[in-house]
């Protein structure tokens, strides 16, 4: 768990009370990510705008652990209603939060609590686990692009 108490809290306060948890209505597409580790098996499902430029809904279901959680309701926090660049930038800065590669960090980007996840990087098993729904979300926009017929999907 994260070293700083403040941040071990804000986990917890998201894996008690998770943000856009539940399954988008019509999405565009969705993508399972599984950590067999921990037993961690997360859905996330998204719905593009109609010019398939912004995450007009995303949300995730299933059961993991209470990092796995947490971050996945941090996740659809940070992306929900922005423009599908906006989600990239997020995917890059926590990659590189949590595989400690500083240069990948957008410094543009406010963290919030999303800086309660780079404790982690020092706890090698669970980095899967914070991951589990940025890769997700990766995949799902990925697929959604494509269905949508965006370039570069
Ligand atoms: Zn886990």
């Amino acid at each position: 768990m994260a070293a700083n108490p403040l941040y071990h809290d804000i986990i917890l306060e998201h894996y008690e009370y998770p943000r856009n948890k539940g399954e988008v209505q019509e999405p565009d597409a969705k993508s399972r990510g599984a950590n067999a580790m921990c037993g961690d098996d997360l859905v996330v499902s998204l719905r593009l705008d109609s010019q398939a430029a912004a995450l007009e809904n995303i949300a995730w279901n299933g059961h993991a652990c209470a990092i796995g959680e947490a971050s996945a309701s941090m996740m659809t926090d940070a992306v929900k209603g922005g423009p599908n660049e906006n989600a990239r930038r997020w995917l890059k800065t926590v990659r590189g939060l949590l595989t400690n590669k500083p240069d990948d960090i957008d410094p543009s980007i406010e963290l919030g609590d999303i800086e309660a996840l780079e404790g982690i990087k020092h706890y090698p098993v669970r980095i899967k686990c914070a991951l589990l729904a940025w890769e997700a979300l990766d995949e799902a926009l990925r697929l959604a692009e494509t269905k949508r017929g965006v370039a570069g999907g």
